[in-house]
């Protein structure tokens, strides 16, 4: 491996570490030559050879980061740890390898988060699905909220808003 920072391809690795559910392992290398440190991610070349196929038919290679990054979007302010969004990626990547090994479509990706999503939060579900999903009329995104309204599940901050009102 070169160092970043004097250019030798001569190291030794201090530490290794699998992360993502073991599929992605962390090296922190040392270089001999400037002794600097410095951190590589090694990650199975299947992973990175997938293709995404989008809704206009433009291609781009799958990116993990860029999920991840759309989840903490729609999450934004909302009760949910990367942890949490680290293990909808890990689920959906699952179902995205166990089905497609060279191109996966845009959509499915997609549909399969904002399944995942919806278990943990209904609010983050609905921003992301705005997004990724791409409703193709806002009625479809108002029933989509009115759904979430409805569900049962109220958080305490709403409750005290209720009943405020029965005063
Ligand atoms: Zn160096």
């Amino acid at each position: 491996m070169q160092c970043p920072y004097c250019g030798q391809d001569n190291d030794k690795v201090v530490d290794s570490r699998s992360s993502e559910g073991g599929r992605v392992v962390r090296r922190r290398r040392q270089c001999l030559a400037c002794e600097r440190r410095y951190t590589t991610y090694e990650r199975p070349e299947e992973a990175v050879r997938l293709t995404v196929v989008k809704k206009d038919g433009s291609r781009e290679p799958y990116q993990r980061e860029k999920i991840f990054a759309g989840l903490q979007k729609a999450c934004f302010k909302r009760p949910v740890t990367d942890e949490q969004l680290r293990g909808i990626v890990d689920a959906a990547e699952e179902e995205i390898f166990r089905k497609f090994d060279k191109e996966v479509p845009s959509s499915f990706i997609g549909d399969e988060i904002s399944v995942l999503l919806a278990e943990i939060d209904k609010i983050a579900y609905v921003r992301f699905a705005s997004v990724y999903r791409q409703f193709t009329d806002v009625g479809e995104l108002i029933q989509e909220a009115r759904d979430v309204k409805d569900a049962p599940s109220v958080g305490p901050e709403q409750k005290d808003l209720f009943a405020q009102d029965g005063k």
